[in-house]
């Protein structure tokens, strides 16, 4: 029967080949590949994520920027 590890992440067994061994605040403990990807790949979506919304409250701010002046506008063409 091939090895198997305690994954601290899933809190089960996996084959040793799925397994990698990881430096813990300085204990070594098994943690399957699986989940160290899905971890990488939530704080990249999230890393994108967060830039999604800077770069729309960027584009909501100066919108509303715009929308000041020419309502400025408007509203001085209209004291004219
Ligand atoms: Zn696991």
């Amino acid at each position: 029967m091939a090895e198997t590890k305690f994954c601290y992440h899933c809190s089960r067994y996996h084959p040793l080949e799925e397994m990698r061994q990881i430096d813990r605040k300085g204990v070594k403990r098994w943690r399957c590949i699986k989940s160290i990807n899905a971890t990488k790949q939530g704080l990249a979506q999230r890393d994108a994520f967060g830039k999604t919304v800077t770069a729309l409250n960027a584009a909501d701010s100066k919108a509303r920027a715009e929308a000041r002046i020419h309502l400025e506008r408007a509203n001085l063409s209209f004291q004219d």
